[in-house]
């Protein structure tokens, strides 16, 4: 394939960037820990750092790092709206070129009518997303928030209390220092919507994914097509497209691509994006279906080298549920009749001390593989779905 030196070279910086740029973001995953990808993050956010503040101590002393750190806390741990703002413009900037490069080669009054309602979708959800309750547990709404979910003796135990808001934590919660509240069902707190994703907005959070998906697909089916046309045109007249080989074509579109410049940023930006947003959520539909959230997802990845240092002990306690005996078959899903019940204990042992602990009067043993632990918030696909549609108020 023969492709103009010059449009290598930006395709080549182009992906270059997009993976460093996935490196960074998402090199702290669970699944990607122990690859180079995982490497790759490790080095980014750990050891180039570490080289640069030994740099800054010799040179001014730490002045620069004390800075960084200053304006890299009020960014990662204070409430603030920049990648708010960072998304506003780029879906704003990419409308403005849309209007400039495309709105007058649309091609069908169905177009015309489309592009203002799939335009219009981020900015909704977005705002949806953004200012409704994630699911702040405040201490007037304690009581409902402990009913939702039942205890899994895994991830979530009875009996810890949250430091910061001083009450007992309900199964599934998390304190975000961000938000400053304990969240019900916290997934992750999100810097795109300045929020956590929790048990009241995550449907908000689903619609506004699925709006930036819409619109990036929605942009780059019609932007591709015009620079298909372009590059029909760019052809001589009466060329059969079907003999047009695929090196050629590929340099032709990139080449309409850099000439038509507002055409060609929203067609490459939709694409671009597009990747990084619908791997996003297919992430979170994955999350659905295996009936876990982000926060979750860390600590059954700890559960799993836990479990390979030998470190894990699990016992039954069939004295233990309350709950038996008492599961209505229908109804909103609560802590009182969900589905999945068990009467497991699991602890972590790191010192053979601490077996001592442990009830006496149960059977301890250890656990060998992950799959022995069970999770009860795993109810199915399509209850999780419901369950995130229909959420239950506290
Ligand atoms: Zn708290
Ligand atoms: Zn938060």
């Amino acid at each position: 394939m023969d492709l103009d030196p010059g449009l290598r070279d930006i395709l080549i910086a182009i992906l270059s960037l997009s993976f460093l740029v996935f490196v960074a973001l998402f090199g702290h995953v669970p699944a990607l820990r122990k690859t180079p990808i995982g490497w790759g993050h490790h080095f980014m956010w750990k050891i180039m750092p570490g080289w640069f503040i030994t740099i800054d101590m010799k040179l001014t002393g730490g002045r620069v790092v004390r800075t960084i750190k200053g304006l890299f806390n009020y960014v990662m741990y204070e409430k603030h709206p920049l990648i708010q703002l960072f998304y506003l413009g780029l879906v704003t900037g990419g409308l403005y070129l849309f209007y400039l490069g495309a709105w007058d080669r649309l091609w069908s009054t169905f177009h015309t009518i489309m592009v203002p309602i799939v335009a219009s979708l981020p900015y909704i959800t977005l705002y949806l997303a953004s200012y409704t309750d994630p699911g702040y547990i405040l201490p007037e709404n304690h009581r409902g928030a402990m009913k939702l979910y039942p205890f899994d003796y895994i991830n979530f135990k009875p009996g810890y209390h949250c430091s910061t808001c001083r009450f007992e934590k309900p199964a599934r919660s998390k304190h975000c220092p961000i938000c400053k509240h304990c969240i019900a069902k916290q997934d992750h707190h999100c810097v795109w919507i300045n929020n956590c994703v929790g048990h009241k907005n995550v449907k908000y959070f689903f619609s506004f994914l699925m709006s930036t998906n819409i619109i990036l697909l929605y942009g780059f089916y019609l932007t591709s097509i015009m620079i298909h046309r372009l590059v029909v045109e760019s052809l001589p007249v009466g060329t059969d497209m079907s003999k047009v080989g695929w090196g050629l074509y590929f340099n032709q579109f990139m080449l309409c691509l850099v000439l038509d410049v507002s055409l060609g940023i929203v067609c490459l930006l939709c694409m671009m994006t597009g990747l990084m947003s619908i791997g996003f959520t297919g992430y979170h539909f994955y999350l659905l279906w295996a009936g876990t959230t982000t926060n979750e997802t860390f600590k059954w990845s700890d559960w799993k080298e836990d479990i390979a240092a030998d470190e894990v002990w699990m016992a039954r306690d069939p004295s233990r549920n309350p709950y038996t005996g008492r599961w209505p078959s229908s109804g909103p899903l609560n802590a009182y009749n969900w589905p999945v019940q068990t009467d497991k204990l699991v602890y972590r042992i790191v010192n053979p001390e601490e077996m001592e602990y442990l009830d006496k009067h149960l059977v301890w043993n250890r656990v060998e593989n992950i799959n022995e632990l069970e999770n009860i918030y795993d109810i199915g696909f399509w209850k999780t779905l419901e369950s995130v549609v229909w959420d239950l108020k506290f």
